[in-house]
């Protein structure tokens, strides 16, 4: 059977084996949940996170040395960097658009008297920003500090290429380190059935099934405006803009989507989504894991989308009317929010918070949706991936068009 089948069925079966026990005995799944589910949906998570700081460092080192021009690197992240803020403000507009259709916040009762969230602080943009710059790179790789890793990464690419012939051991030693973690990356993916299974079991079974009822409108409409998302705005981009043909694309990418649908989280996903990129899709060294970090850390559609469905659905619970122009306050704050947050842990909450205040609507609504939050959380991060994955595509078919160019001239 191939990897990706093997991990699916684990999805299915890790979901029905969580929902029976639940049902059968709660009790039971909480010993299973805590002796078992858990710890094996660790060793996984643990797994593949152990590769991503080596990982990113190594491949995009390479990847940048290889290309050695500063200017077609700037190009690249103008690009990327412009194709995340247009889906993402695409993404926030047809979650907005299908919760006015809709309307999932009248469709039922919520005790809004009784809720309490205490939305967490988001560190100021200028922070993000300036802390882009790691003061001491050893600590960036210790905490993981995505951005900071990739500055201090295009860095040292750089510099190996500009020395060209004097610093060759280095060169090849990092050649050789992005060789044997895509060989991990491929090993620890063969315990992903396992791993997959485990969390899954342990996230649907923990999930309360009267809250689903109660929730079951607004789920609805965040899965049908990230399925919109999905197959109508990243299937046009692949096919107009990457020139790719989309079901090839999304076929390929299965594994990672498994991945970020089992683990809620674009940067455990980075080490097999990069894999994909590079090893099936064709997509260089250089733009793989200079654009996919990037995307992991500040593009995330599918958490705008979640934000415009919930913006609308508590604004319809308190009864309040949002007019056109704040619907369009929204759209700005979700995407400046989005970039602002980049490498915050619970970063949709965090920007869900900050969308809500900038029109007025209370914080505390997050409280009704927070509980149901996790199986839409786990779609979410797929589309969130995907889109880093169809910009690397989208960013090599321009490249390509560069290169040709120059040829030309
Ligand atoms: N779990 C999402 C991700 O890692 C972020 C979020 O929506 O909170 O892509």
């Amino acid at each position: 059977m191939k990897l990706a089948t093997k991990i699916l069925w684990a999805l299915v079966i890790g979901a029905v084996v969580g929902i029976v026990l639940n049902m059968a005995s709660p009790s039971f799944f909480t010993q299973a949940d805590t002796y078992f589910f858990t710890p094996l949906g660790t060793i996984f998570l643990n797994l593949i996170k152990m590769l991503i700081v080596p990982l990113v460092f190594f491949s995009l080192v390479v990847g940048v040395a290889n290309i050695g021009d500063p200017k077609a690197l700037g190009r690249m992240g103008v690009k990327a960097m412009t194709f995340f803020l247009i889906t993402t403000a695409i993404a926030i507009s047809i979650g907005i658009t299908l919760a006015v259709t809709f309307q999932p916040g009248n469709k039922g009762e919520f005790d809004v008297d009784t809720v309490n969230y205490e939305a967490a602080e988001a560190p100021p943009v200028s922070d993000t920003l300036l802390g882009i710059i790691p003061v001491n790179p050893i600590q960036a790789m210790a905490s993981g500090d995505m951005l900071q890793i990739i500055f201090f990464a295009v860095f040292i690419g750089l510099g190996i290429s500009y020395l060209a012939g004097k610093v060759d051991v280095v060169h090849r030693f990092m050649e050789q380190g992005n060789e044997l973690m895509m060989f991990l990356v491929t090993l620890v993916m063969k315990f992903a059935p396992y791993g997959t299974f485990a969390l899954i079991a342990s996230a649907v079974g923990k999930q309360g099934f009267d809250a689903l009822q109660a929730m079951f409108w607004y789920m609805m409409v965040v899965f049908l405006a990230l399925f919109v998302h999905f197959i109508i705005v990243y299937g046009s981009a692949l096919k107009f803009l990457a020139k790719r043909n989309p079901i090839e694309v999304m076929k390929a990418y299965i594994p990672a989507l498994t991945v970020a649908f089992s683990t809620s989280s674009s940067s455990a996903t980075l080490p097999v989504s990069m894999d994909v990129a590079q090893n099936k899709l064709g997509v260089p060294k250089g733009i793989s894991s200079f654009v996919q970090p990037l995307g992991a850390t500040v593009n995330m559609d599918g958490t705008a989308i979640m934000q415009g469905v919930a913006t609308i659905f508590i604004a319809q619970v308190y009864g309040v009317d949002l007019s056109f122009s704040q619907m369009l306050i929204v759209v700005l704050t979700a995407v400046l929010a989005s970039v602002g947050t980049a490498a915050v842990p619970g970063a949709g909450m965090i920007m869900l918070a900050m969308v809500l205040e900038s029109v007025g609507l209370p914080v505390e609504g997050i409280a009704l949706i927070i509980g149901i939050d996790r199986l839409l959380d786990m779609t979410r991060t797929m589309v969130n991936c995907f889109g880093d994955l169809t910009c690397a595509l989208y960013v090599t078919e321009s490249e390509k068009d560069k290169q040709k160019e120059a040829v030309a001239q």
